[in-house]
């Protein structure tokens, strides 16, 4: 068998396993059919829905960072989240649902590295382009010491 497969670990969309070791979206759980689940790229963008789920997705890692007492958002825009507990910086991104996450005193280096290394030959050329866009964006924020 190749592939890191965990056992119970199935895309709700095709419901066959998910392989670890390959991109999947993973989404919290905010009562959409396919929510709280790991979900083949391939399959996620079969659903009719997905720009709705992705919004939905978004919007509750904002929301979860805003009810974490360690977490704070420094910077925010209707497309991406920039946070931190003052040792980790996250970007979340809505498009992709992706997030990436560095050490404070690697900003913005390591996100610019990033955007160099993206695995993300599941989106489309356009998405690829918006999210590269985006992360060069995020790469401008300066954190205040
Ligand atoms: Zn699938």
């Amino acid at each position: 068998m190749y592939g890191n497969y965990n056992q119970g670990m199935r895309c709700p969309v095709c419901n066959t396993a998910i392989d670890l070791d390959k991109p999947y979206f993973a989404s919290s759980a905010f009562g959409h059919r396919y929510s709280d689940a790991a979900i083949h790229w391939s399959c996620f963008y079969s659903m009719n829905d997905w720009e709705e789920f992705l919004e939905r997705s978004f919007n509750i890692s904002v929301s979860e960072i805003e009810s974490n007492p360690y977490w704070n958002i420094l910077y925010k825009t209707k497309d991406y989240m920039i946070s931190s507990d003052s040792v980790n910086v996250n970007v979340q991104l809505k498009p992709g649902g992706m997030s990436f996450s560095t050490h404070i005193s690697k900003w913005p280096e390591n996100l610019g590295l990033f955007i160099g290394k993206l695995d993300i030959n599941y989106l489309s050329e356009n998405q690829r382009k918006e999210v590269a866009v985006l992360l060069k964006q995020a790469t401008r924020y300066q954190i205040k010491n």
